[in-house]
């Protein structure tokens, strides 16, 4: 299989002002796409293939180096573009708002320690709601890192590359952590994954 860089599934300045276009041009239309590129060479070079995409990000995962750094790239940025959404952000509905009462006590202490594992991962790299089995956690990872590789599931994520935030917040990676969840956070996504 090759890699394809998605369509953005929202109109690209609909996020504003809380996620810029220019923002979503070099992030969606550079960074995104020279990951794309870069990781379709590899996967030739290496012979790897797979039938979807977590399949062939585990395959890579096993050889490790530029090669998954790509790849898992592809899949963080796909699954990013589905987590956000014009319509997103605050108190979830659906099954997804009992879960993360269930595990976090709260949607406010769930926003709390979300925001605090995106502020504490140092350096680059994505924080995630996850589900582990019957509950949810919150998990950071660096890089190009997911836990899909550690048998979790994901339900949501939110980039904390700078290039995610830097143009819209610049150094305030904890303003841009609220407002992901307060602003963006595509929960219908969550639920389908939760549910799926
Ligand atoms: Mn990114």
């Amino acid at each position: 299989m090759k890699l394809e860089l998605p369509e953005l599934p929202f109109a690209k300045d609909s996020l504003a002002p809380h996620m810029s276009s220019e923002t979503l041009d070099f992030h969606h239309g550079k960074h995104h796409n020279a990951y794309v590129i870069k990781g379709n060479e590899l996967l030739e070079d290496a012979g790897i293939d797979a039938d979807n995409l977590e399949d062939l990000v585990k395959k890579c995962a096993e050889k490790g180096g530029p090669l998954f750094n790509n790849v898992g790239q592809h899949y963080n940025h796909s699954f990013f573009w589905n987590s956000i959404s014009p319509n997103g952000g605050g108190a979830p509905g659906g099954d997804i708002a009992a879960a993360i009462d269930a595990s976090f006590g709260s949607f406010d202490s769930f926003k709390t320690e979300f925001v605090n594992n995106g502020v504490g991962q140092f350096g680059s790299g994505w924080v995630w709601l996850v589900a582990d089995g019957d509950s949810l956690k919150v998990v950071k990872s660096a890089n190009a890192e997911t836990p899909l590789t550690d048998g979790l599931k994901p339900l949501l994520v939110c980039d904390v590359w700078e290039h995610a935030y830097y143009l819209d917040f610049q150094n305030r990676r904890p303003d841009f952590l609220a407002s992901f969840i307060d602003n963006l956070a595509n929960w219908d996504f969550a639920n389908q994954n939760l549910a799926g």
